[in-house]
């Protein structure tokens, strides 16, 4: 099946249209995260019926092919039958307890086994928990209060971690986000992602203040931008001279970039790590863990206070089973680069075609076209893009049958359910777009 269009019609999308128009009255402009929106790039959101393999249906029956994955955790695509089966078993067999159950020692044990680094782990429901968790035993282990992110990466919505941040809060342009007290924000300090004396500044000024540096090794949240060769074991280096910790937030990257992350990639060893998306295969799942000596401060090991009713779910632990062992399989990583590769080729080619400025970034699965001219390799130079380009691109994909994220600075993914049909069918509908784009630009 071909989800390509060749009319020239947008396909129907009267139900979605109507249940957007109920959600408004129901929900915060009508969406429970604000990204889905479809602000950055005008129109309405599509509600999204049902998902297989490497495709979604809207509530109108109109299909695409979906590079979005859910922002991520779709690493095997939708409702891959392994997963399916493994969380339909273990639903079946209570969907709670709040008390221990055995998938959760299975997967701790295969997180540790793909990064040997999370000596222990703790399971908790998002990222944003675990990120905020991981921080909060950065500080008790050091006695230190202040942290450094960077400008334009993103570590889910706990208030200290709001400064300057990326995702929906650049794609949307807010300002800092109100309802943060200056208290909050005030121990986060912010550096330049690629630049390593932004950090050695902020070392030296605030002498054994510093708890943690926190960073997505690659970062995902301003669209994908590699780190610099030399930048992470910079870090590494700079913060163990300083005393202070180094949090790699592997949310995205993890299980994503390699099997052990960007940690395996890269070859450099963070003291923590905080995971999500894959981890979770699809159900609410975050982690942190790393250090044994660190996470034994969480309680009830340590005096570290953290806790969570629906942490370690077995519906939820029993899909991030099913999905790290898919990815155990040899040779699935190679596929997934050879298929994002081929995608990122075929759309260089086709603006290079029709003579519009494009940079396509890409770590692995994970890639990012700007709408601009090179090199993108941080915050700056990813805000050079043209966001009406991208909009305009992105309405063109969507009619064409193509679900991108519906922003300029967020990642696309590609899954082990994506192939050839779906790069040779996205790089068509791309050409045309481009196309259209280089005419009237
Ligand atoms: N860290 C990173 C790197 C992320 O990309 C995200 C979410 N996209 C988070 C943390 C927060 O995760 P969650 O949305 O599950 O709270």
């Amino acid at each position: 099946m071909s989800a390509e269009r060749t009319g020239p019609t947008a396909p129907a999308r009267a139900e979605s249209a109507r249940l957007f128009a109920r959600a408004t009255e129901l929900l915060p402009g009508g969406v429970d995260s604000p990204v889905r929106a479809f602000r950055a790039v005008g129109g309405e959101p599509l509600f999204i019926e049902r998902g297989q393999g490497a495709r979604i249906w809207d509530a109108d029956g109109n299909v695409y092919i979906d590079w979005m994955g859910s922002w991520g955790p779709l690493i095997l695509g939708h409702a891959d039958p392994r997963v399916v089966t493994a969380v339909t078993e273990a639903v079946a067999a209570g969907t709670s307890f709040g008390a221990p159950n055995r998938r959760e020692v299975e997967l701790a044990a295969l997180v540790r086994e793909f990064m040997p680094a999370v000596e222990l782990v703790r399971f908790v429901s998002s990222g944003t928990e675990a990120a905020m968790s991981a921080l909060r035993v950065a500080r008790a282990a050091t006695g230190r209060e202040k942290v450094i992110k960077f400008r334009g990466c993103y570590h889910g919505h706990a208030d200290s971690l709001l400064a300057e941040a990326g995702s929906g809060v650049l794609t949307l342009g807010l300002p800092a986000t109100p309802g943060v007290t200056r208290g909050a924000t005030a121990d986060t300090l912010v550096a330049e992602f690629n630049d390593l004396p932004s950090v050695e500044r902020l070392l030296a000024a605030n002498p054994g203040q510093v708890a943690a540096v926190i960073v997505e090794p690659v970062v995902g949240n301003m669209g994908v931008v590699p780190p610099a060769p030399g930048f992470l074991e910079g870090l590494r280096a700079r913060t163990a001279e300083h005393g202070a910790l180094l949090i790699f937030d592997e949310v995205i990257t993890g299980f994503r970039v390699a099997r052990g992350g960007a940690q395996e990639r890269y070859g450099v060893r963070p003291d923590l790590t905080v995971l999500g998306k894959i981890i979770g295969g699809g159900m609410p799942v975050g982690a942190y863990g790393g250090r044994r000596d660190l996470m034994e401060l969480v309680a009830p090991a340590g005096p570290v206070y953290q806790a969570g009713t629906l942490s370690g779910n077995p519906a939820a632990m029993a899909a991030g089973i099913a999905t790290l062992r898919a990815l155990a399989e040899p040779g699935v990583y190679e596929r997934l680069e050879a298929v994002a590769a081929a995608l990122a080729d075929g759309l260089a080619a086709a603006a290079r075609a029709a003579g519009v400025p494009l940079v396509v970034n890409r770590v692995g699965s994970m890639l990012t076209p700007f709408f601009t001219t090179g090199p993108v390799d941080g915050y700056a130079a990813a805000m050079r893009a043209d966001t009406a380009r991208f909009a305009a691109f992105f309405r063109a994909m969507l009619d064409a049958g193509v679900y991108l994220p519906p922003s300029q600075f967020e990642a696309w993914f590609a899954s082990t359910a994506h192939g050839e049909a779906e790069v040779e069918a996205t790089v068509t509908a791309a050409r045309r777009a481009m196309t259209a784009l280089g005419a009237t630009g």
